[in-house]
Formats: C-alpha cells, sequence, structure tokens
C-alpha cells in the first residue's frame, strides 16, 4: 500500500475531488488569506501533474484556463492526480499587481524558505505543498500590461523531460529559453521536476485565443502522460511545434506615437519597416522602426507611447520558419471554430 496522498495535511483518497486551502500569511487587517487548491485524483494510478496560474498577479489569463480545464468533462475521471493553483498570488491578483505586497516578483523567489520574506515564504508552501509531489507541472503566464504574447511555450532544453512536455502542448512556438533565476521553473528542474511555461495573451485581459490553446494544450500533456481515459486527438489534426532557440526585441529608436505595422503571428524579415513613430504634435513623415533579424513576432508592445529604447516587438527565430510560418495560419483560424472539441 502506498503511502496517503496529502496537502496541507488533508488526505486526497483515490476518485476524490477536493479542494484545499493552503494558509498563507493573513492581511494587515488581520483578514485570513489562503491560497486555494483544486485536486482530482483518478482511480487508477498514473502521474501527478501540477497546473499553476496568477503567480504574476495581475496575469489572469491562466486563473480562466484551469477554470475552463476543471469543468472538462475528460478530467472527471483521469489516471493519476491533477493539482491545480487557479491562484497562487492571491495579494497580487486582489490588488491586480503583478507583484506580492512588499513588491517583490514571486517567480523571482523560488524556492524559497519558511522564514524569508512573504514571497520567500509563498514560495516554499508552494514548493513543499505542491511542486515536489508532482512529477511535472505547468505554470500559466502572460504578457505584461499592453504587451499580449502570441500563445507559446517555453521549456529549458537541457532540463530532461522538457521538450517532449513542450511539444505535447502543441502550439506552434516553442522557445528555449534559459532559466531565470529564482523561477518556479527553474527550482522545480533542478529537483527534476520538468516544467513547461505557457505564455498567451496580456496581463489583465482575458484572451479568447490564449484560453483556448491553453486548456488545448494541458488536455494534450495529459494524454501524452496517459492521464485520460479516450484520448481525443488521433483524428484532430496535430500541429508539428518548432523550437526557437533565440529571440530579438525591436525597440523604438525614438520617443513619440507608434503606429504598428505588424502584428502578432506575423513574419518579418531583417530591416524590414515594423512601424512609424510619429511627432504627436504633427511634422513630416516618421521614423521607421526596423527589425535587426528575421523571425516571427510572439510578442507586441499596443500602447502607442513610446519612449526611445521601449521594446516593441518580440521575434523568435527559426530555422525552419516556412513551417512555423503554414502552421500559425491554421492555429491563427482555430479561434473562430467551435468550442467543443477544445
Ligand atoms: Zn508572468
Amino acid at each position: 500500500m502506498t503511502e496517503p496522498f496529502k496537502i496541507a495535511g488533508i488526505e486526497i483518497r483515490p476518485g476524490e475531488r477536493k479542494c484545499i486551502e493552503l494558509p498563507a500569511a493573513q492581511l494587515y487587517t488581520q483578514t485570513p488569506m489562503n491560497i486555494q487548491v483544486r485536486v482530482i485524483r483518478g482511480t487508477k494510478p498514473g502521474p501527478c501533474i501540477f497546473v499553476t496560474a496568477a503567480i504574476h498577479g495581475d496575469e489572469i489569463n491562466g486563473v480562466e484556463i484551469i477554470r475552463r480545464l476543471l469543468e472538462l468533462p475528460a478530467v472527471r475521471h483521469i489516471h493519476g492526480t491533477l493539482i491545480t493553483v487557479p491562484v497562487v498570488n492571491v495579494y497580487g491578483f486582489i490588488s491586480l499587481s503583478r507583484y506580492l505586497p512588499d513588491r517583490r516578483d514571486l517567480n523571482r523567489s523560488f524556492p524559497g524558505s519558511p522564514k524569508g520574506s512573504l514571497a520567500s515564504r509563498l514560495a516554499h508552501i508552494l514548493m513543499n505543498e505542491i511542486v515536489t509531489k508532482c512529477d511535472c507541472g505547468i505554470d500559466l503566464h502572460t504578457g505584461a500590461v499592453h504587451r499580449p504574447n502570441l500563445p507559446q511555450v517555453r521549456v529549458n532544453l537541457n532540463a530532461e523531460g522538457s521538450e517532449n512536455l513542450g511539444k505535447a502542448f502543441n502550439v506552434p512556438v516553442v522557445l528555449d529559453s534559459r532559466l531565470r533565476d529564482g523561477s518556479l521553473r527553474e527550482a522545480a528542474s533542478s529537483l527534476g521536476i520538468p516544467v513547461l511555461v505557457y505564455e498567451g495573451g496580456e496581463a489583465l485581459r482575458f484572451n479568447e485565443l490564449a484560453a483556448r490553446m491553453g486548456v488545448r494544450g494541458i488536455r494534450r500533456v495529459m494524454e501524452s502522460l496517459g492521464m485520460l481515459h479516450e484520448p481525443h486527438t488521433p483524428k484532430r489534426k496535430s500541429i508539428l511545434p518548432v523550437i526557437a532557440h533565440s529571440s530579438i526585441w525591436t525597440r523604438a529608436p525614438k520617443s513619440g506615437i507608434v503606429h504598428p505595422l505588424k502584428k502578432l503571428g506575423d513574419r518579418v524579415k531583417e530591416g524590414e519597416i515594423m512601424g512609424l513613430i510619429v511627432d504627436p504634435f504633427g511634422g513630416p513623415g516618421g521614423t521607421p522602426v526596423k527589425t535587426e533579424g528575421d523571425g516571427i513576432v510572439i510578442g507586441r508592445n499596443n500602447l502607442p507611447l513610446v519612449n526611445e529604447g521601449d521594446a516593441l516587438f518580440h521575434i523568435a527565430r527559426f530555422e525552419k520558419i516556412e513551417i512555423v510560418e503554414s502552421q500559425l495560419e491554421e492555429f491563427m483560424s482555430l479561434k473562430e471554430r467551435p468550442q467543443a472539441h477544445d
């Protein structure tokens, strides 16, 4: 008989679905704060996977992804265990902020410690109660405020198991990104637990394409791990994700008002004009914003007011760019189709 599976001291038996409250530091008004964890444990054994969202409190699209995921009939009877944490940074979530009240970035505070800062303590709770009990995980993020990202997956290809996880998620763009200090992904993979980061949409907004691709991606990862009873993919077309090993930012050559000429998912060529920066008080022409390399636009600034040096376009660079380009067309059209199979 295996050991009882517990989170915060509460046992979850095979076949049970539970909502568990992880106690976190209370507010200074003495209001208690909990991090809600939703767990589904199947009757049959299988892998244990976590899905986290809103580690950055204003990145709310992932919260919607988990909400939709938990409503899927397919996850009612799974092999193994699905642990979801829809809102990790509960403090930032209620104040519409990326950060914690102490202005720290939770995703730079892992693995944390029980005696450290608020951020460090939260990171420690998440590592101890969730991450270390899992075989792998998916961490949901979005771009910053006014900076939507094309749905994309970020993995560290040096970490074992990450590449398969990234490809199983099945979005056209997989970015091989080196680990950042103090991220959940870094802390988990240093323990041999691969984590993929899914990025789609922007902070404080829901993005339908990113939400649907997120739910679909998690479902596909669960399928690839043998957690779902009836795989739904064989008849459906899969895309072939292509890995980008580097990316570049195109920055504003001067301050002013930017009129972008490229959108998310567009293919661009070195030296191409991506937009024009004009003077808000009038004046002739505009200053062109040019790329410094070929690639696909995976992130874009949507705020027209820019200062010199501001990042305007994030461009992923691929060796097989034609494949990415053709698959993106198909991918972007998924938004228009009925939702039933996603
Ligand atoms: Zn984030």
